[in-house]
């Protein structure tokens, strides 16, 4: 067997683990630049108690409380400055995905001066400086992964900044902090969970650890599924955001494929959020590889607990609105863009511009 598995982040997962479990921020510095979204900072009640924290532990700190969904490289630079000029020693990241991933870009800009080409190279003369996650959605795993995704308005996509030294230092999982979601958002991030982990167990690099991990996320989140119609309550909440973790460990060794690549047209060029953007493709993605792959696909829908992927299909038109209003021309931008994303070589069966086109075009209603 051959098998490489890394993860470097500490855990503390459950309900109160920051308080709990406080003292691993003072490990980090004294000095601290706390990066969260607008409202998701105060609404999940994650960034009162790490100020509070911060306030006890005589660590000193300034919030920068606009990072945007889909972060721009002009917002981390902008908090990249701030960082410096406030000479910080960590950056803790309170929010979904997008305080998250800005937190791991801010931290490296903060240590490297960086052109937009070189902060996408993957090459960087030092490290970041160390961050904290604390997630309050349960979907992208960013807490556990070396990845920082940024809106590229120059390539008009969505792009990853990959290397180890963005893996935090420490992740705080609380089942708590999600439990404000809406709805819909819980809806879109369980699903962003739900294709890391399918595309994880799908792609070329899996190996056998990744594919414990992603079999387990898979199942979890096909037990919550079918709760997903009111609120859910807070037992389910602690397990779609260990799901969502396992789902990230998974992708920090696999990259995500294929089915990603397409959605980030979705969301630069229709605004749809994330989550949703692929959870609208994920049917005929799966059609597209169960062409080659039948087995593989027959284990991912048995593990959601279903009988076939109609079944799956209908759960996903029950969650979000249909893909409509995509011109012929809007698509072959997205093939265009598509063609020149990295992660479609993991998928199982890489895809031609005909498939982008009819994953696409069947996923409209
Ligand atoms: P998000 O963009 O971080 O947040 C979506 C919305 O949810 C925002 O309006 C946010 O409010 C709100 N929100 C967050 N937590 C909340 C809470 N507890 N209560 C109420 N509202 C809350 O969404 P996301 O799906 O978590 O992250 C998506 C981003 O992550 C994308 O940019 C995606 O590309 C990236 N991603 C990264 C990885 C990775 O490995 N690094 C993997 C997959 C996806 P605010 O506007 O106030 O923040
Ligand atoms: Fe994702």
């Amino acid at each position: 067997m051959d098998l490489q598995f890394f993860m470097p982040t500490k855990i503390y997962f459950g309900q109160n683990t920051l308080e709990q479990n406080a003292a691993e921020v003072k490990k980090l510095g004294t000095k601290a630049l706390i990066v969260t979204g607008k409202n998701s900072g105060r609404l999940s009640g994650a960034l009162e108690e790490i100020e509070k924290i911060c306030q006890n532990q005589a660590i000193d700190y300034t919030v920068y409380p606009a990072i945007e969904n889909n972060p721009s490289i002009y917002t981390v630079r902008e908090a990249a400055a701030l960082a410096k000029e406030n000479q910080v020693e960590m950056i803790i990241g309170c929010g979904g995905g997008s305080p998250l991933d800005a937190a791991k870009a801010i931290a490296l800009l903060a240590t490297n001066n960086l052109e937009d080409q070189a902060l996408f190279s993957g090459h960087y003369a030092k490290p970041a400086l160390p961050i904290i996650a604390i997630p309050t959605t349960a979907g992208t795993g960013s807490e556990v992964t070396q990845y920082a995704i940024l809106t590229d308005d120059s390539l008009k996509t969505k792009r990853s900044i990959a290397h180890p030294t963005l893996f935090p230092q420490v992740a705080f999982l609380d089942p708590s902090y999600t439990v404000n979601l809406p709805l819909e958002i819980t809806r879109d991030t369980v699903i962003d969970a739900l294709t890391h982990s399918i595309e994880g167990f799908l792609s070329r690099r899996a190996n056998t650890t990744s594919n414990l991990l992603a079999k387990e996320s898979i199942k979890i989140i096909g037990s919550c599924l079918g709760k997903l119609t009111v609120l859910p309550e807070i037992a389910t909440r602690e397990k779609l955001l260990y799901a969502s973790m396992l789902a990230g460990i998974v992708i920090a060794h696999t990259g995500t494929t294929a089915l990603h690549s397409i959605g980030y047209s979705l969301t630069y060029f229709k605004g749809i959020p994330h989550g949703r953007a692929n959870g609208v493709l994920l049917v005929e993605y799966l059609k597209f590889i169960a062409e080659d792959y039948p087995k593989e696909v027959t284990e991912v829908v048995n593990l959601l607990g279903l009988k076939s992927i109609h079944d799956l299909g209908d759960i996903l038109v029950s969650f979000f609105p249909p893909l409509e209003d995509i011109s012929s021309e809007e698509i072959q931008t997205f093939i265009d863009i598509t063609m020149q994303a990295k992660n479609i070589h993991n998928t199982l069966i890489i895809p031609r511009e005909k498939d982008i086109e009819t994953i696409l075009t069947n996923s409209m209603v």
